[in-house]
């Protein structure tokens, strides 16, 4: 058993709280002045701490250097029309982190030591927390593999934290993806449900190609017949046709978005269709053509919702509607950032109070 009322806070003595500019936050540039830790130590989490933000020293061997057993999450805290500091659906985050680290053999980390980790740290850096509109405190939580050996088996001893930067709006301006059909983020019996530190290395080589090709983003396709969507970089994707809200099944290949699991919840509140079932790249292809294609969107934490402005598929490309007020992808945007605010009723249990 931990005993998570036993963290240890050691304050700065010089905070860099006058380095945040709200109107003009750098991305994952600056960091907030805290972060915890806690070591896994001898089959035991222990030495909960919360230290200025600094530099660490580790091994030259360290496994994780080498293999990447490594796992994190991101969540966002912001400030909420009252002022006080809130985070959204954090409990989520815990439970997904120990789906994560048992794919990649790392102890479960008990959801009393994410929770109350979090709020020591953001009770400690809520003058870190941004209030203006777009803007939040991103939270990273992560484990990695402490061990120094150079062979390739699960680590002995671990390292979780949390550490958090000041962020602005993701994507300002509607996306231009392209979907892969030649690489391959995740495949069946493989990593891709899990947040996990090696996915997002295997991702950059293509992601530049498709920089190169003047795309910011890839939607990824089934790793064995590439005919089915399945989901962006560090987002899930979302399609209406014929005024039907549609996304890829989160299967083994797909990460579990909490971010998706809210807008699916809201739509199906609202009591708009919604099909959660594989999506062929032929049919977004086709509905795109014939102007059926009425929204495409990534849902995640870091954006919460990117509108999809250009598709490219082969050597097409499908230009979609601006996005205005009228359409869905704005409207669930502007309830969840009310739900966050305090301006409509937290009816789902999903704001969390620091
Ligand atoms: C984190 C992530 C998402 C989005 O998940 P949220 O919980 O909504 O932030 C989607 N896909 C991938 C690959 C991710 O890493």
């Amino acid at each position: 058993m931990i005993d998570t009322s036993t963290i240890r806070i050691e304050k700065t003595s010089q905070s860099r709280i006058n380095e945040l500019d709200e109107d003009n936050i750098p991305f994952g540039k600056l960091y907030s002045d805290h972060m915890f830790i806690a070591d896994y130590i001898d089959g035991e989490w222990q030495d909960l701490r919360i230290v200025p933000y600094q530099n660490m020293s580790v091994s030259p061997a360290m496994t994780t250097l080498h293999y990447a057993i490594t796992i994190f999450e991101g969540l966002k805290a912001y400030k909420n029309a009252a002022g006080e500091v809130v985070s959204f659906r954090p409990e989520a985050n815990a439970s997904r982190l120990n789906v994560s680290a048992e794919r990649m053999c790392i102890p479960q980390v008990p959801e009393s030591l994410f929770m109350d980790g979090l709020t020591e740290l953001l009770k400690l850096d809520s003058a870190w927390v941004p209030s203006k509109p777009g803007t939040a405190l991103y939270v990273r939580p992560f484990v990695f593999g402490t061990d120094e050996y150079i062979g390739v088996r699960p680590s002995n001893n671990y390292r979780f934290m949390i550490i958090t930067c000041p962020v602005g709006s993701y994507y300002t301006k509607p996306v231009r993806v392209k979907i892969e059909t030649k690489f391959s983020r995740a495949f069946e019996g493989g990593t891709g449900y899990a947040k996990a530190g090696g996915n997002y290395a295997a991702s950059l080589y293509p992601a530049r190609l498709a920089q190169q090709q003047g795309f910011d983003q890839l939607i990824w396709t089934d790793g064995k017949s590439h005919e089915f969507i399945e989901e962006s970089g560090t987002m899930n994707v979302m399609f209406m046709i014929d005024g039907v809200l549609r996304t890829a099944p989160t299967s083994g290949t797909i990460l579990k978005g909490i971010t998706r699991d809210s807008v699916l919840t809201i739509a199906r509140d609202w009591g708009m269709q919604v099909e959660e079932a594989p999506v062929k790249v032929s049919e977004v292809v086709a509905a795109a053509k014939e102007g059926r294609l009425q929204e495409a969107f990534g849902v995640g934490t870091a954006a919460t919702i990117a509108p999809i402005a250009t598709i490219g598929f082969e050597d097409e490309l499908f230009d979609l509607p601006a996005a205005d007020d009228s359409f869905f992808s704005k409207k669930v945007l502007k309830e969840l950032d009310a739900i966050r605010t305090g301006e409509v009723e937290d009816q789902r249990g999903w704001v969390y109070k620091i």
